[in-house]
């Protein structure tokens, strides 16, 4: 049986109707007559709120405490996933984290999987239910539950579709995919339809929050395909794979800006980066809108520049507009060809 791996962030569960939606979602799949398996993320600001609470009673917490603690989210996200499917009329389980085989090293808070043994996760399968694991969570040797650190369910989702030799890890949020730049700063932001696992190393580790940057150093190692997807949408969404965006010639592939403190940061995203040409369009196209750079380093693929806070936005749409080619109009022969 084909296997799709789901996953579903907080913001796609934060209330009960979200959570039928996605419920509704995950059964259409399983009507296509592939084997389902969910991964979901606590409802909304739940870890958040957990954390605090924690705070409230002491600030010195014990790590594995905190873990028991935070870890109830996505219990929470799992069972009443597995309840809204079984509404629906279509047989589903919900999986702790160490019921779902996810093995982990002792260091709570941020714990690194050790092994995934799928076969609890493969017998449900085969009794036809579609399975909802709590991401985020793991248990270690001594079955002590531990967390993957913050954005951890994405990690869930990549590590059971390797080793339930899924066929895509489907990642579910409320955006509709990568687009080339912050589409509320840059309004002619295209989606991307396709971006290599390269690149979106590169986007997660520039701390643009799109993705738990060790989910996607996970998926890159063992080439595990993934699809960005919007929870409320039918749209293509993002692919995630072994794509290559080169060619010969230097390309820009997306922006990503992070503000800190007194400054701007932004960061150009592609291949052949490190071109001296680049640099010096870099420069010019900074110039021609009066704005000084700080700091430029280039390495192939990625160049990062440095600028005043309250340039980043300027300069982001004027760097963008010099890398990121217009579409081009389909002239009227075309179109008429086409009729
Ligand atoms: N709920 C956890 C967090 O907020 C894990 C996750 O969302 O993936 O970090
Ligand atoms: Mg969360």
């Amino acid at each position: 049986m084909k296997i799709i791996v789901m996953k579903f962030g907080g913001s796609s569960l934060a209330e009960p109707e979200k959570i039928k939606i996605m419920a509704e979602r995950a059964v259409r799949i399983r009507a296509g007559g592939s084997g389902v398996v969910m991964a979901v993320s606590a409802p909304a600001d739940m870890t958040d709120d957990l954390l605090a609470l924690s705070r409230l009673i002491t600030t010195g917490a014990e790590a594995r405490e905190r873990d028991v603690l935070l870890s109830a989210g996505e219990t929470v996200s799992a069972a009443l996933m597995a309840m809204a499917i079984s509404g629906l009329g279509v047989k589903a389980v919900s999986l702790s984290g160490i019921q779902a085989g996810i093995r982990t090293d002792s260091v709570h808070g941020s714990a690194r999987i050790t092994a995934v043994n799928p076969a609890r996760i493969l017998r449900e399968l085969k009794k036809g239910r579609i399975v909802v694991a709590a991401g985020f969570q793991g248990a270690d040797k001594s079955g002590d539950i531990t967390t993957l650190g913050r954005g951890g369910s994405d990690l869930t989702a990549v590590a059971l579709a390797r080793a339930l030799k899924a066929g895509v890890c489907e990642l579910y949020t409320d955006v509709r995919g990568i687009y080339t730049a912050n589409p509320a700063i840059v309004p002619r932001a295209k989606k991307l339809p396709r971006v290599s696992y390269a690149a979106m190393l590169e986007l997660a580790r520039s701390g643009a929050e799109v993705r738990q940057f060790q989910a996607i150093t996970y998926a890159a190692k063992y080439r595990i395909p993934l699809h960005l997807r919007s929870s409320f949408e039918n749209g293509e969404g993002t692919r995630i794979g072994d794509f290559d965006h080169g060619g010969a010639r230097p390309r820009v592939i997306c922006f990503s800006m992070k503000k800190t403190g007194r400054s701007a940061e932004i960061c150009l995203i592609g291949s052949k980066l490190d071109t001296p040409g680049i640099k010096k369009t870099v420069k010019a196209a900074a110039a021609a809108e009066g704005h000084r750079l700080r700091k430029i380093t280039c390495a192939p693929g990625k160049l990062t520049l440095t600028a005043a806070f309250r340039d980043g936005e300027p300069l982001l749409k004027a760097l963008h507009e010099t890398f990121i080619p217009h579409a081009p109009r389909k002239s009227r022969i075309q179109t008429a060809d086409r009729r």
